[in-house]
């Protein structure tokens, strides 16, 4: 670029503002300027921020004076064009502000703004010399401080752009940005032990062991000694530190263990574990496909000569994984990247195991709940198509942003499940359908798999706009499980219930122990009792913020909103009438796991759920010790539902199927059966028929039957008569407009005046406004506005009216600070 021209540049901002911002450029950096680099740029008085470059330009804005480019951070583009398009894309098809996209799209070390927080990186090896006068000054400030901003940083080094020298530090693991700091560093370390380094041979061991058997007191010390003299190989002075944790399970006892610390004959320290060395897996050789396995791939790759996207329609345990590695390494070899999408982050830990051992370091793990440093390595060799590493990516929705260079191949596994929608916050996408749109630009194949696909994809498949590949027989020849129902209300006649167990199910899971079977109990609701409710008056209590009742949670003894996080004390009394009669309604998965212990004392129990599996680690932990065998009985919400693959699972207990058959929503029955038929296809899966026991008050329900009869295609039928009488996907389309205040007749006047706006235009397609389930959460007022069109319509036409209307309502004096969020094609 000639070195005395004006230019001005076009830059995305990680803001939630809808437009891009326009600066202009130094003389001085003509020619370090490109599309996708990032720019420091100010932005109000004070506050500096990184944007990306979207386009490079000469025409002057008008109407305002123009700020300038403060510095380049990159010399080669992180961004690259394609990923603009589709973020073009998300910004027009989900009505999301760009600034959200980008914000949404890029790992958060990406973006050093003003606010953002540094600290010293804890690997830091304070080898001063390979750092600047000026990065040395950084670093010292920040030791002092433990954490600043870049604001502060930049306030006592009086340097105003701050951001490439920090970038300089997170390059060289001096510094790094904090949020992610207890993210990652917390669930790394784990404690180790191992014989005291001063005993240094065999008979320095020797005296010791003699003077602790010289007690009868000390047998159980002596076992543990052993247990670690065993464990870490120790002989003569040399060994390798044993996991505490291995060491417990393996007989040794946790108290001998600290007396025996404390007596100084052992050394109990944390160390950290890095996740590769935990997994150490060898890669092998992929698995010959079945038969019927091998008609289904050959199906795929002939379909997908005329069509991008093909739905593989497959029952559970039917070997669609193994039909996906033979795609992937098909595609592999040709030099392509592929892209696994999973509906869930917890679900990866189960898979990674699988893929690695095919693929070795080809696999990458991207979600967000991932570190920021290996975020941005993988964005970086996704971004060169790295030929050694992370050549393909097993991630959750936000895994659609990387850089793809050469995408060949994207796996949506578990397609129907709704959390591939984003809800919040914007943009609130769908990465299955975003993948379709990703697949285009590369020219690649989408691959949707599931055993109850949504009704959605499948009337896409039906009409021909998708392939279709069906799976009907699990690998193996291994039977589909045996679904009964339990007829509660006949039970409760016969007073056979125990608590919430009919003597059905009970007797089923007893026999099945005594076969040492696994167990898995499916109740999709968390906590302890959802209701208090007085036996007098009916008075429950309710959340302080939100209009909702709250949940007992017997753990922690305090009863807890669902949706703020709200809690209280659980009153002795009634609210209202002072009455101490109080009684517990309805059941969650803690109470499940209560009553378990009363009913079956002997089995081992754990639970699955979102208060189990906080912690980043904590639903992987599960899901090993179950398969190790060391749990018997799994409870848990659709957590347990999900593609989760287990050898050992005899019997599988649904413990209220009609409250998901009641939940006002269109998707009802479809979700009802495919929790159902997830759950039970969760029984039985190597070698042997399962057991399924479905409990319900309406076990003749006509979505429990199909369950029983296996049958997806009768569920389909019915169900889209359903969706065409009344209006409902895939016929028509939905947006969703939620209008939140925090004063009630403010929002109601707003919500009268917007819908009368829209109805202006789009008449009987408009419905509402009307008040959600839940009216207030976080003390802000709800309405909900729908606009229901036919997808004959142009959904283009439609959005941008939708905007306008959007704009002149928040022009409207009085509305101004009604907040309005859309959400297309709601889940
Ligand atoms: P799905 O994804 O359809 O639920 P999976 O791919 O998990 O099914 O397969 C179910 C089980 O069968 C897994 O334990 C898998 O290892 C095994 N399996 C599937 N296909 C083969 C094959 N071709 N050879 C050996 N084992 C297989
Ligand atoms: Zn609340
Ligand atoms: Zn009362």
């Amino acid at each position: 670029m000639s070195e005395r021209k004006t230019y001005f540049v076009d830059v995305i901002l990680p803001l939630s503002i809808p437009n891009t911002y326009t600066y202009r450029l130094p003389f001085e950096l003509n020619e370090s300027i490109q599309i996708g680099i990032r720019v420091i740029v100010p932005l109000g008085k004070s506050k500096l921020y990184t944007g990306i470059v979207v386009k490079i330009h000469e025409s002057v804005p008008q109407n305002y004076q123009v700020k300038y480019v403060e510095s380049v951070l990159d010399d080669q583009p992180i961004v690259t064009a394609n990923q603009f398009k589709l973020w073009k894309w998300i910004s027009n098809y989900y009505l999301a502000n760009i600034g959200d996209v980008m914000n949404a799209a890029l790992p958060s070390n990406f973006k050093l703004g003003s606010e953002t927080k540094v600290s010293i990186h804890p690997e830091f090896d304070r080898d001063y010399s390979k750092l600047s006068d000026q990065e040395y000054l950084i670093v010292e400030a920040v030791e002092l401080q433990d954490e600043l901003t870049l604001k502060e940083v930049s306030e006592i080094l009086q340097i105003k752009t701050i951001q490439p020298l920090i970038k300089k530090l997170i390059e060289k693991k001096a510094a790094i940005v904090s949020e992610e700091l207890k993210a990652k560093y917390r669930p790394k370390y784990k404690s180790f032990v191992q014989i005291s380094s001063e005993l240094k041979t065999d008979d320095e061991l020797g005296i010791v062991l003699n003077e602790l058997e010289s007690s009868s007191k000390n047998k159980k010390q002596v076992e543990t000694l052993l247990r670690v003299v065993q464990l870490t190989n120790w002989g003569g002075g040399v060994q390798i530190p044993v996991l505490k944790k291995e060491l417990i399970t393996a007989g040794a006892s946790d108290s001998s263990l600290a007396t025996l610390s404390k007596k100084g004959v052992v050394e109990i320290f944390t160390a950290e574990v890095t996740r590769l060395e935990e997994l150490n897996a060898e890669v092998s050789s992929i698995k010959e496909l079945s038969e019927n396995q091998y008609r289904a791939y050959s199906e795929t790759k002939t379909l997908f000569e005329t069509k991008s996207v093909v739905l593989l329609h497959g029952v559970t345990s039917s070997g669609k994984t193994e039909i996906y590695v033979k795609l992937i390494q098909e595609a592999l070899d040709r030099g392509e990247q592929v892209l696994y999408l999973l509906p869930e982050i917890a679900l990866t830990a189960q898979l990674i195991n699988r893929l690695r051992h095919y693929f070795g370091d080809l696999v990458g793990v991207y979600h967000s709940r991932f570190n920021q440093n290996e975020r941005v390595e993988i964005w970086n060799k996704v971004l060169n198509n790295d030929q050694n590493q992370f050549r393909i990516i097993l991630g959750a929705r936000s895994s659609i942003f990387l850089p793809y260079q050469k995408l060949g191949l994207i796996i949506v596994d578990e397609e129907h499940e709704n959390s591939f929608k984003q809800y919040d916050p914007s943009p609130r996408y769908n990465a299955r359908d975003v993948s379709v749109v990703l697949a285009a630009q590369h020219n690649a194949k989408v691959l949707m798999g599931s055993a109850t696909p949504a009704i959605e994809t499948y009337f896409n498949a039906k009409e021909g706009r998708y392939g279709l590949v069906e799976l009907s027989e699990r690998f193996g020849g291994v039977q589909m499980p045996e679904i009964q129902c339990a007829d509660l209300v006949k039970e409760n006649k016969q007073k056979t219930m125990k608590s919430h167990f009919s003597s059905f199910l009970l007797t089923e899971m007893e026999e099945a122990l005594e076969r040492g079977e696994q167990l898995i109990l499916f109740q999709n609701r968390r906590g302890y009792t959802p209701l208090w409710s007085c036996e007098m008056c009916s008075w429950t209590p309710q959340c302080k913020n939100c209009d909702v009742s709250l949940t007992y949670h017997k753990s922690a003894n305090v009863l807890k909103c669902h949706y703020c996080g709200y809690y209280l004390s659980p009153p002795s009394t009634c609210g209202a009438c002072g009455s101490h009669k109080l009684k517990m309604l309805g059941f969650g998965t803690e109470k499940i796991e209560d009553e378990l212990a009363v009913y079956l004392p002997n089995a081992k129990v754990k639970r699955m759920d979102l208060d189990t599996t906080r912690a980043k680690d904590s639903y992987a932990t599960i899901i090993n010790d179950f398969e190790r065998k060391e749990i018997d009985i799994l409870v848990g919400t659709q957590m347990v539902t999900k593609g989760l693959d287990f050898e050992n699972v005899g019997l599988v207990g649904i413990l209220s199927a009609d409250q998901m058959l009641k939940f006002p929503d269109y998707r009802a029955f479809e979700r009802s059966y495919q929790l159902m038929s997830q759950v039970a296809g969760r029984a039985g899966r190597k070698s042997k028929r399962g057991k399924v026991i479905i409990q319900a008050f309406e076990p003749n329900h006509w979505i429990i039957q199909k369950v029983m009869q296996n049958d997806y295609i009768g569920m389909y039928s019915q169900e889209i008569v359903e969706r065409r009488n009344f209006n409902y996907p895939p016929f028509y389309r939905i947006i969703n407009i939620q209008l939140r205040h925090r004063k009630r007749d403010v929002l109601e006047f707003g919500a009268q005046f917007f819908a009368q706006k829209l109805k202006a235009v789009f008449k009987e397609r408009v419905l509402g406004p009307e008040v959600p389930m839940v009216a207030r959460v976080r003390n802000n007022y709800l309405q909900n506005i729908t606009i229901k069109f036919e997808r004959t319509a142009s959904a283009q036409k439609v959005k941008d009216i939708i905007m306008q209307k959007q704009h002149e309502f928040l022009a409207e004096y009085d509305f101004r600070s009604i907040r309005v969020v859309i959400d297309v094609d709601p889940q």
